[in-house]
């Protein structure tokens, strides 16, 4: 089995608290320096690896191959599905969101970002960026994010933080 064959060989990547399936993925596979393709192979998962970093889960992942996906990546397939978004709630896969605030306590792509009733981050009281605020270009795909800047004119993500508004709850 080429799974059996190449895992000895792979570092092991750690979840974050609340972190998507796309940046897990693209995370995991800057550490073992595997393209989409490459991973999707090694868990014998074909292309779904390149469909889900792009968030598009129709059909969504099943049992089965989050159980393949486990046991490449040495990350429990429970764990897993709580990168996906929760059964039955609406998810936007653009634009990509980002809370600055929260990406500096813990540099992540966090998977309520995309859901559809979500419109601010509860912890910082703070609407989500969906552009950079400097220049205006959309976000990439979660999975590219691991430099934490803007990929047009690397304003940093921690930078971006100060430019997030404040939203008042009113209840
Ligand atoms: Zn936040
Ligand atoms: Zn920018």
């Amino acid at each position: 089995m080429e799974v059996e064959n190449i895992k000895p060989w792979l570092f092991r990547v750690q979840p974050y608290q609340g972190e998507s399936l796309s940046h897990f993925l693209g995370r995991f596979r800057q550490a073992n320096d595997l393209t989409p393709t490459g991973l999707g192979k090694a868990a014998g998962l074909g292309g779904a690896i390149a469909r889900w970093e792009k968030f598009r889960f129709n059909p969504p992942p099943s049992r089965q191959q989050l159980e393949a996906l486990a046991k490449v990546v040495e990350v429990d397939a429970h764990r897993l599905a709580q990168m996906l978004p929760p059964a039955g709630v609406g998810m936007k896969l653009e634009p990509i969101r980002l809370c600055a605030a929260c990406y500096m306590e813990s540099p992540c792509h966090k998977i309520e970002w995309q859901l559809k009733v979500i419109q601010g981050c509860d912890r910082h009281k703070l609407s989500l960026l969906s552009e950079c605020p400097n220049c205006g270009a959309r976000f990439k795909v979660p999975a590219v994010w691991l430099d934490g800047w803007c990929q047009r004119c690397f304003t940093t993500f921690a930078d971006m933080a100060e430019r997030q508004k404040e939203i008042y709850v009113d209840n």
